[in-house]
């Protein structure tokens, strides 16, 4: 396979979009509030290298201040009927509704994502909260019953109390409103603490809807994670805290949170498989591979990194994805809709995913096309397809977590279960076939919380995700999320 004729450059906006920012401070009580400590943070337009605002670096203090906020307003939002919860997370759907346009701003330029992304992040967002608002309504234990005699038990369903919250960098406002919207649904008051890369969406939406959530249920600490992170972990106040993120971030939190023998909700990293059968659609995988794999970047925990091809249509099938590849425009943002590809989230990022082509090279892995950083300022690299991969490289199951897509090839059904099992994630997978025997039995035997047939990313609010293995445990949407955000408590009344 040769490199493709067309080089990728990066397409520049003509004026580039300027952001509203949101106000400094921590959103503490409702309110944004000074932070303990004068240290800050630089928040960095990774598209322009220019530094967009600073956040307070907060303390262990401004996270003690939050949880106690988030403990003073707990019983109050924990009694409000679900009627009323739900219609105050309607109204936060149709506040982010009515200023899509900031947050797409503002998200596309604190990431470097291109605008159909800054727009479908928005969009889900919006969705994830209007399905909250409707799940909280909806959401009923099971009813009474007598199961010893003479004793009728009746199920509770309760919120946890205190929810921690930490997200990651990739998809900074959906993340956070996977969490807070089913947190808040099912009655709990919360801390959340943004990536500190990536925090100016988070707070621009407590902006926004200050006035109508009440104080203390919804609070942001901005800072690093091994200080505002770990402090929210380990909090004696904090009944359950909920981490997207690394697989070592996860652990540190695990870790942290057993101190105090709090409940534990994990998504983290994944490598998902795309198995391509030979009697697959081989147009429409490679089609299916170049929006999934290069979505956001390919910074996207279920992204379709990993292909295992029958070997008997591989060629045929790089020949077709390598043009689809190749055809990927990268561009700033306010570049034009049709950008696929904006910059990798960060200079130390950009670093890792050239120094991980690097080691491909070096493993003797061919670069069927991209491989190398295109020209800044910024940190954009080229779409990049790596071929020739041997089984058990390196490639095949650490997550790089950018534009890169490796092609390996099997001989036997067997065998390409196996070796998609074959990786320390379990977050998600898909599978190409046009078999209905292999369309029904191989997302069986996949180890992995989503497997899509014929497709690959498409994701519902009503249904959950959630990884098995280094993926983490916990399911986000859907009415799971709820459910572990909420105990169930047994009462038991003696008629006898
Ligand atoms: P990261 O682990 O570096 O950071 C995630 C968050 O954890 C940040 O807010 C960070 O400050 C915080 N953190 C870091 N160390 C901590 C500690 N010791 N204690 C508490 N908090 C700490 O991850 P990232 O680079 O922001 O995001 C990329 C990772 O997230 C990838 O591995 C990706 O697969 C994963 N991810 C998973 C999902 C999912 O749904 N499973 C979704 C998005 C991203």
């Amino acid at each position: 396979m040769t490199t493709t004729e067309t080089v990728p450059t990066v397409r520049r906006a003509e004026t580039t979009p300027t952001p509203s920012l949101p106000p400094f401070g921590q959103f503490i009580g409702g309110a944004f509030v000074a932070s303990t400590t004068g240290a800050t943070v630089d928040v960095e337009n990774p598209a322009t290298q220019e530094v967009l605002m600073q956040v307070p670096a907060g303390s262990v203090e401004d996270v003690d201040a939050a949880v106690a906020a988030a403990v003073a307003a707990k019983a109050d939002w924990a009694a409000k009927t679900p009627k009323d919860r739900s219609a105050i997370l309607l109204r936060i759907a149709d506040i982010i509704e009515a200023n899509r346009e900031v947050l797409e701003t503002l998200e596309a330029a604190n990431t470097g994502k291109p605008a159909a992304v800054a727009e479908d992040d928005i969009s889900s967002a919006i969705d994830t909260f209007r399905f909250s608002a409707g799940a909280a309504r909806a959401f009923t234990a099971p009813g009474a019953g007598d199961y010893a005699e003479n004793h009728t038990s009746v199920i509770l369903r309760e919120p946890v109390g205190v929810v921690g919250v930490i997200t990651p960098w990739n998809y900074p406002l959906l993340m956070a409103a996977w969490k807070i919207a089913p947190v808040l649904a099912a009655g709990n008051t919360m801390v959340l603490k943004p990536s500190e890369q990536t925090p100016l969406s988070t707070l621009k939406l407590a902006e926004l809807i200050a006035s109508e959530v009440p104080a203390g249920v919804l609070n942001i600490v901005t800072g690093p994670g091994q200080v505002v992170g770990n402090r929210i972990s380990e909090h004696p106040d904090i009944d359950l805290v909920a981490i997207t993120g690394s697989v070592g971030s996860g652990q540190k939190v695990a870790a942290s949170a057993a101190g105090t023998v709090k409940r534990v909700h994990l998504e983290l990293g994944g490598k998902a498989p795309v198995v391509i059968f030979e009697d697959a659609d081989l147009q429409a995988a490679a089609e299916g591979v170049r929006s999934a794999g290069f979505w956001n970047g390919g910074q996207e925990c279920g992204s379709a990194c990993r292909v295992l091809v029958h070997e008997s249509v591989a060629d045929r099938f790089t020949e077709l994805l390598v043009r689809e590849v190749s055809q990927i425009t990268v561009g700033a943002p306010g570049a034009g809709d049709d950008v696929e590809m904006g910059s990798m989230i960060s200079g130390a990022h950009y670093k890792r995913v050239l120094a991980a082509l690097e080691d491909a090279r070096a493993e003797g892995l061919t670069i069927a096309v991209g491989g190398n950083a295109l020209e800044g300022p910024g940190y954009f690299i080229e779409p990049t397809v790596v071929t020739g991969v041997p089984a058990g490289a390196p490639i095949t199951s650490t997550e790089i977590f950018g534009p890169v897509v490796s092609v390996e090839t099997f001989r036997t059904d067997e065998e390409a279960i196996t070796r998609a099992n074959e990786t320390p994630y379990g977050l998600a997978a898909s599978v190409w076939t046009t078999n209905a025997a292999r369309s029904l039995s191989a997302p069986r035997r996949l180890d992995f919380g989503t497997v899509w047939v014929n497709s690959h990313l498409v994701i519902a609010n009503e249904m959950p995700w959630g990884g098995f293995k280094g993926s983490g445990y916990g399911r986000d949407l859907s009415t799971y999320a709820l459910e572990d955000f909420s105990r169930t408590k047994h009462v038991m009344y003696n008629h006898g």
